[in-house]
């Protein structure tokens, strides 16, 4: 009996394959994949897991482009369909039908949203403006909880209404790895999706600079660096704290904002501080940036961790005993990223190694990846130091008390958080018994003033510091 078309054609395909990877990439990412059907040009490939069509289609696009066009000729669609766990997904690639020069290649349907320089190929058709947005980073792949709500929230609204609503500027901040990024490109996708015909522009603050840099620092061609940015509705600045100190891009940003803002375009910005803390921006910028809403993503808590876990499982097409999700979800005290990280690493292992996911497996990776490291100056760290220094005890140091020697010893520690670690006000204040960011700024400040003035004072900072930094 023959083999069917399709596993013949993809047998082919993958004969040349072969000859242009290296083995371990072969057998990792195109052994697993089996073929499910050819329907004129159109061929079907089963892939195992998001993660394995994800891998493929930002490392092997090409390659695949021109050994179907070899194989099934001009005028191919590959369609890929994923299992995931009651799940099937359909991406498609398709091969251009116009001349056989032109070899342009169509990502459709919902790989529209693949314009980021990340994913171009040679020819892509080109929309009329490359929005940057990664539809990794979309509300559906978003978990929301306690750490990120009202962001959520008030992103949401903007995306059924940018720019006509109270959240003009939305700036969001936060620390390192906590979803800046993916919520103000969530926001943008799915304005995208309600109102295709506006123009959402995604761009990073250090990219900012660097184009500001080349077309006004070279040519002093502002009016065009200007009218670029001026054309869209909604506006995405990512880590406007890089502005520090760039006088001639803040000040770019500054007509942009104002523009924008006065025909009620959105703007979205990022940071890592809340603008009351930015130091090397403009008075005028900060103000601006204060006039809509300002919203902190924290770090997050038990339960947001484990629906995190939980979705990237689902997203890898990967089941995880759930006792082992709990495990992970308390121990990898880190930012989200790093909680992704642990995850990504542990189904890596089950779906190449084909070892499956054990207890034993996420202990020894947590050990390895995530373990703080003993030197690590942390807030908890700093409290713990402080009030064995002060021979207090640490229920004292989170309480309400007024006492003399307690209140001392907590204003000290706030501030050598904000000395030794890179967390924000409100942070220090959540740790350090649930006092607000004014409180902290108010002890940092108050500390900072007795350093100068009193001996005793400086003499327990350097002690402190002594103990924390060896
Ligand atoms: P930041 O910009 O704050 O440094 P990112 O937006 O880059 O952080 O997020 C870090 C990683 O964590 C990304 O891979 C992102 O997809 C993931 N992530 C962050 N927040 C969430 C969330 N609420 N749900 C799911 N994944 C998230
Ligand atoms: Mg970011």
């Amino acid at each position: 009996m023959t083999k069917p078309d399709y596993i013949m054609v993809w047998e082919e395909c993958l004969a040349i394959i072969k000859d242009n990877t290296t083995e371990e990439g072969f057998k990792t990412w195109f052994a697993p994949i089996r073929a499910k059907s050819l329907v004129g040009r159109t061929l079907t490939l089963e892939v195992p897991s998001h993660y394995v069509r994800e891998h493929i289609e930002s490392h092997y696009n090409d390659l695949l482009l021109k050994v179907l066009t070899r194989v099934i000729g001009n005028g191919f669609r590959l369609i890929y369909s994923v299992r995931v766990v009651g799940n099937s997904y359909v991406r498609t690639l398709e091969s251009s039908r116009e001349t056989p020069e032109n070899r342009a290649v169509v990502l459709n349907g919902d790989a529209q949203r693949y314009n980021g320089s990340a994913y171009a190929i040679p020819g892509i058709q080109k929309v009329k403006i490359d929005s940057h947005l990664n539809s990794n980073y979309d509300f559906e792949n978003f978990v929301v909880g306690e750490c990120n709500r009202l962001g959520y929230s008030a992103g949401m609204s903007i995306s059924n209404n940018p720019g006509k609503n109270a959240f003009n500027p939305l700036f969001i901040y936060g620390g390192p790895g906590l979803g800046k990024t993916h919520l103000a490109q969530a926001i943008g996708i799915a304005t995208k999706d309600m109102f295709p015909d506006k123009i959402v522009l995604y761009v990073n603050a250090n990219t900012f600079v660097a184009q500001y840099m080349d077309t006004v620092g070279v040519n002093h061609q502002i009016t065009d660096f200007l009218r670029f940015y001026q054309a869209v509705d909604l506006l995405i600045v990512d880590d406007v704290h890089e502005f520090a100190d760039k006088k001639g891009s803040q000040n770019a940003l500054f007509q942009i904002f104002n523009y924008l803002h006065q025909l009620q375009k959105q703007l979205i910005l990022t940071s890592d501080k809340p603008p009351v803390e930015l130091s090397g921006l403009d008075q005028r910028l900060l103000s601006r940036f204060k006039w809509g809403l300002s919203v902190e993503l924290t770090m997050p808590d038990y339960a947001t961790k484990l629906a995190i876990l939980k979705s990237k499982c689902l997203r890898g097409g990967v089941e995880v005993p759930e006792e082992i999700l709990e495990y992970i979800a308390e121990n990898v005290k880190g930012n989200i990223r790093e909680l992704e990280g642990t995850i990504v690493t542990l189904i890596a292992q089950a779906t190449f190694t084909k070892k499956e996911i054990t207890m034993e497996l996420a202990h020894d990776l947590i050990e390895k990846i995530v373990q703080t490291p003993q030197n690590e100056i942390t807030v908890a760290k700093i409290s713990r130091v402080v009030c064995d220094y002060f021979k207090i005890a640490p229920e004292q140091i989170a309480s309400k008390s007024r006492k003399r020697e307690v209140a001392q010893a907590r204003q000290i520690a706030m501030y050598l958080s904000r000395t030794l670690t890179n967390t924000s006000l409100s942070y220090i204040g959540s740790q350090i018994g649930g006092r607000d960011h004014a409180t902290v700024l108010h002890s940092y400040n108050t500390v900072s003033d007795l350093i100068d003035t009193e001996r005793t004072f400086k003499k327990y900072i350097s002690d402190l510091k002594r103990i924390l930094c060896q």
